[in-house]
């Protein structure tokens, strides 16, 4: 099969297309015909080896795939060979023609969501699920504040919170994302690349504040989220790309918090709860993954540059 390999640690270019070896399902061990791989920003900080999950080389870059099930091994009872699935993690590598993973990595892609939406489910939705449910403790009724709302967490978690009833306040840094987060359910959308639109954010809430944020670039944003909060609000960090100072006072006044969080670290029961949500959402339409970007398997370098660019629409994906 064709694959992404990572032979050494480095930049975009050090994703190369190799030739190797179809993986064989082992028992309880499942093989899909890939046919979209979600792109993250944490594959890229994998790649470069400073992420603190650092593989063994070489590596097959990739959590999140769509497909159908090509072979299965023995005493895998949940899906059958043609049976159209997403994964959670794999035990090879997504940006492949093929990926193994454990049955208990596999689960079904219904027939009204594309391959491509498919691989933008389980690092995206799950993040945006976990954050808003096991961290922020979200209720109906409160006002959340998605700081980056235009990629593909943002997204993600502009639908879970519109279906749960939040008032949304959305950022994108384009007119473009702008548009889509609106589009998604945003009840109002700023330009976080314009200067005084925190100002705007505290106008739209009436001078009170957000109950929630959940903050896509903590390194840039979280001295200016704590001013942002209302009485007992919290900031959830999800992204963050280096240091920040912040005044400890912001969060005194308001009795406010800031927790962070790694999808990875989500136990079983957690990751139980994500998917029925998952597929509770994709069923009832409150879920629908955008796509903003496909690109052939070895553009992989190239998706790796664009999905840590400005102008986010959603999820760029991986065609094998
Ligand atoms: P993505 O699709 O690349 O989207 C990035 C988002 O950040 C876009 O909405 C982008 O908006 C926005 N952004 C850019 N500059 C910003 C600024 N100054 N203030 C606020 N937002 C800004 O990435 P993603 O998949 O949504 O992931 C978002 C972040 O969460 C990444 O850092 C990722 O590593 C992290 N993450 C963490 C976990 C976890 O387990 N904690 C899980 C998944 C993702 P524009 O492009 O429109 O400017």
């Amino acid at each position: 099969m064709k694959a992404i390999q990572v032979h050494r640690f480095g930049g975009p270019e050090v994703l190369e297309v190799h030739e190797i070896p179809t993986p064989n399902p082992g028992p309880g061990q499942i093989l899909v015909r890939v046919h979209a791989a979600g792109v993250n920003p944490y594959d890229t900080y994998m790649r470069s080896g400073t992420y603190a999950v650092k593989p063994s080389l070489p590596y097959i870059p990739g959590s999140d795939a769509a497909g159908t099930v090509e072979a299965i091994g023995d005493g895998v009872k949940k899906v059958k060979p043609g049976d159209r699935v997403y994964t959670a993690k794999t035990i090879t590598g997504a940006y492949a023609e093929y990926a193994l993973a454990d049955e208990s990595q596999i689960y079904p892609l219904p027939q009204k969501i594309s391959f491509a939406q498919g691989a933008g489910l389980w690092v995206p939705y799950g993040t945006a699920y976990t954050a808003l449910h096991h961290h922020a403790k979200a209720h109906a009724g409160e006002t959340l504040l998605v700081h980056g709302a235009s990629g593909g967490v943002g997204i993600a978690a502009v639908q879970f919170a519109g279906a749960q009833g939040l008032t949304i306040i959305g950022t994108a840094g384009t007119q473009r994302g702008l548009d889509l987060v609106k589009k998604e359910g945003a009840h109002h959308a700023f330009d976080h690349t314009k200067p005084g639109y925190a100002e705007e954010i505290m106008k739209a809430t009436g001078g009170r504040g957000v109950d929630l944020i959940l903050e896509m670039l903590a390194n840039v944003n979280l001295a200016t989220d704590l001013k942002l909060l209302a009485l007992r609000g919290r900031v959830i960090v999800i992204g963050n790309r280096g240091e920040i100072t912040i005044n400890p006072r912001e969060l005194m006044l308001r009795r406010a918090s800031v927790r962070g969080f790694t999808l990875w670290a989500a136990t079983d029961a957690e990751c139980a709860e994500i998917h029925a949500a998952i597929a509770a959402g994709l069923d009832n339409g409150t879920l629908r993954p955008i796509v903003g970007k496909e690109l052939p398997l070895k553009d992989a370098p190239v998706a790796h540059q664009d999905v840590l660019a400005p102008g986010a629409f959603g999820k760029i994906v991986l065609v094998p």
